[in-house]
């Protein structure tokens, strides 16, 4: 049975929510392996539509058991909300849902400072979410953080918080100018997680390798796209955890080979949250014209996202970094409307032509070259086979296999679950 990373192949919300979804249905395992609730995951099915930020999408779906791995920043506030949320409408979590013992947890002094730093920034924030994903990643990185599993250690637990507390307030008092972090706010709230998270806090450890071993289907989903990982997107307006395939080995626990499928999201534009560059962003009546049929407006913040044309060069690097054996390319449906589509193939920058992403601050500066083809100005929400699309949109789908270099596997054609088309063999 297949392991598959569904990797953003853009600067995220590619829609790989709705793939996950889609896929999930065949989902013995689906374990989500970056980030935090810093970015959404939009879902619309029979039970209404939900904005998941750290439940796997794989959650409605009852035979799949979901995980939250060890890559992910939990903020134990939102997960209880999310699984609020999902037991309303009848999910089931106890006995299938896994939070991994080693994931590290987010506290009101980590959004604190986000938003802290981000003012001090002034005219020239970052853009963050304000969820203290960096803030959390950092301490992580600075062996100071507070994983799941602590909770649960009491001697241990308090004699991090005790250290915690005195480092972050000294931290607050004097970068910040703030009130210093009580250890007893930060005692208080880890023994009100401690109670409700019991169920699901494990060491999600041997279930992955059982799953592995027993041949299971699993299903890796990733959060943003190769355009904000930490590595390898336009740093630093990226995130905090890598985006890529080996950030879904190290943060799902599983070995880099055994991952046999990786599915790279492109969205059929672009569209960006934040700051940073991004060469095809159109601040014109076509942009407007995008965010307002696509819906683009972020699932965390719900703030307009940037829109543009498919940018070919930044998917192509992408699939290159990230090595996509598959595309999804979602939201066709969004240019039914249009005369004509375009995609760019190259950059120019200072004279010179272009076929990678460079230095962010190269990036800001270079200029698309486009590729224009005809528009089909017809439906395809209805269309369930590649066979049922306009020539036209499959000629632009053709391009953007061609051009991103791995062959195409999903088209998405509307929002809902059913508005899909399964281009080959094993997807289904
Ligand atoms: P994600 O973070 O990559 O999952 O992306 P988001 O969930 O933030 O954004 C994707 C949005 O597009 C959601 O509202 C989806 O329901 C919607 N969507 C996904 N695929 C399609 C599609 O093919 N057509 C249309 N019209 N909407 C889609």
């Amino acid at each position: 049975m297949p392991v598959t990373a569904v990797v953003g192949a853009q600067w995220g919300d590619e829609g790989k929510g709705k793939v996950v979804d889609t896929l999930a249905r065949h989902a013995d395992v689906v374990i989500r392996y970056n980030g935090g609730n810093n970015a959404g995951h939009t879902i619309h099915n029979q039970h209404g539509t939900f904005r998941l930020h750290l439940l796997p999408s794989g959650i409605f779906h009852p035979a799949a058991q979901c995980v939250i791995g060890p890559g992910v920043a939990v903020n134990p506030e939102v997960l209880l909300a999310e699984i609020a949320e999902v037991e309303r409408v009848g999910m089931p979590t106890v006995g299938r849902l896994w939070v991994s013992d080693r994931a590290h947890l987010i506290f009101p002094h980590h959004i604190l400072t986000d938003e802290l730093e981000e003012l001090a920034r002034g005219g020239s924030p970052h853009g963050t979410t304000k969820q203290g994903i960096w803030p959390v990643y950092s301490d992580k990185v600075g062996r100071i953080g507070i994983r799941a599993g602590d909770l649960f250690q009491e001697q241990h637990l308090a004699e991090q918080l005790r250290f915690l507390a005195d480092r972050k307030s000294a931290v607050m008092r004097g970068v910040y100018r703030h009130e210093p972090v009580e250890v007893k706010t930060l005692q208080d709230a880890c023994r009100r997680w401690a109670g409700r998270l019991g169920p699901y806090v494990a060491d999600t450890h041997p279930l992955v390798q059982e799953a592995l071993r027993a041949d299971r289907a699993v299903l890796l989903e990733g959060q943003l796209g190769v355009m904000r990982d930490l590595d390898w997107g336009l740093y630093p307006f990226v995130t905090s955890s890598t985006t890529l395939p080996g950030g879904a080995s190290a943060g799902a626990g599983i070995p880099p080979y055994k991952i046999t499928r990786v599915l790279g999201v492109a969205k059929a534009y672009t569209t960006a949250v934040g700051s940073g560059p991004m060469p095809t962003e159109l601040g014109d009546a076509t942009g407007d014209r995008l965010r307002s049929i696509g819906q683009e407006f972020g699932a965390t913040t719900r703030r307009p996202r940037r829109c543009g044309w498919f940018d070919g060069v930044a998917a192509r690097f992408a699939a290159e970094v990230a090595g996509f054996t598959h595309l999804a390319v979602m939201k066709v449906d969004v240019f039914d409307t249009f005369e004509t589509v375009r995609l760019a193939v190259a950059y120019r920058l200072d004279g010179r032509t272009l076929q990678t992403v460079p230095h962010t601050a190269a990036m800001a500066r270079v200029e698309p070259v486009y590729e224009e083809l005809p528009g089909w100005r017809r439906p395809t929400t209805g269309a369930r086979h590649l066979t049922d699309l306009p020539v036209e949109a499959r000629a632009f789908l053709r391009r953007i296999e061609e051009i991103v270099g791995a062959p195409l596997a999903l088209a998405g054609v509307g929002p809902e679950r059913a508005d899909m088309i399964f281009c080959q063999e094993g997807w289904a």
